[in-house]
């Protein structure tokens, strides 16, 4: 890579993850639910609740006519629309905003057809508040500096080939004081626990994969993704690497640490 070229390991890791998801794209919750045993849905709606997205209009009005009403999030390896229909609900409902949007980036075109399909049981089909577009994490080209107000992504990073790359498209994007979430699966913290969570996720994921979907080797992938990604610290440090501000301790664990919710702010 330092000569510009990708390695044959690189090519071949996005080659398997474009197809690991393109075969799951259908039966995503599904995958999804046994992974976390269904607890991801009340992951996502606490990073949701907690980044509180939206500008209300009352308790903070724009200072000037050329501010923008409403926040420009962007949702990165958004897949099927379950973080972007979250914060646009939360900021229409609790925040009375009826500007913020929503775009959802993801590299996998089978996932954003899942998602579009999706959006159409939403208020916002249709709507210039919510775009799909197809786009790598690590080559954001088409998203102009400093634009965007909140750069989300959920379990989504663990999969990129360069992840330190990705943080730094994630700061070249975002505005001065905008911020970077990201929730994934990360270290449990209690050993005990850990022993019973590797067995079952070693052992019966890709073995219910099989039974329920069909489909062994994707949901070995996605077991074996999650044992290689960074600890919370060396994902913390990575996050201060790409020169964002890491408020406190920099994350905050979800049931024990099956999964994260790491945040960064530029400066
Ligand atoms: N954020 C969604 C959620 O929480 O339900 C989807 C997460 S899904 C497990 C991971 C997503 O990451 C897939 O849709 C995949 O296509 C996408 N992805 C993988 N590598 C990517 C990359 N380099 N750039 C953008 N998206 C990527």
């Amino acid at each position: 890579t330092h000569f510009g070229f990708q390695t044959v390991a690189e090519a071949l890791k996005e080659q398997k993850v474009a197809g690991v998801f393109s075969s799951v794209a259908s039966s995503y919750d599904t995958m999804n639910d046994f992974m976390s045993l269904g607890i991801h849905r009340l992951w996502k709606d606490h990073f949701v609740r907690n980044l509180n997205p939206g500008r209300n209009p009352l308790t903070s009005p724009p200072s000037s006519p050329s501010e923008p009403q409403g926040w420009n999030i962007l949702d990165i390896a958004g897949g099927t629309g379950d973080i972007a229909f979250r914060m646009l609900d939360h900021a229409s409902t609790i925040n009375n905003d009826a500007h913020t949007t929503v775009t959802v980036a993801d590299i996998n075109p089978d996932m954003l057809a899942e998602g579009r399909k999706r959006s159409l049981a939403t208020p916002y089909a249709r709507s210039p508040r919510l775009k799909f577009i197809e786009a790598n994490a690590e080559k954001l080209d088409m998203i102009p500096d400093s634009s965007v107000d909140l750069y989300t992504v959920a379990f989504g990073i663990r999969n990129f080939t360069h992840k330190d790359v990705a943080l730094r498209e994630a700061y070249r994007v975002l505005k001065p004081g905008g911020v970077f979430a990201c929730l994934e699966f990360s270290k449990v913290n209690n050993p005990l626990f850990d022993a019973v969570y590797k067995r079952w996720s070693f052992s019966a994921i890709p073995l219910i994969g099989q039974l329920v979907a069909g489909d062994r080797d994707s949901y070995q992938y996605l077991v074996e993704s999650i044992e290689r990604f960074p600890s919370q610290e060396e994902f913390r440090d990575m996050i201060k690497e790409a020169g964002f501000l890491v408020p406190g301790q920099g994350w905050e664990d979800l049931s024990l640490g099956i999964a994260a919710i790491h945040k960064g702010v530029k400066p």
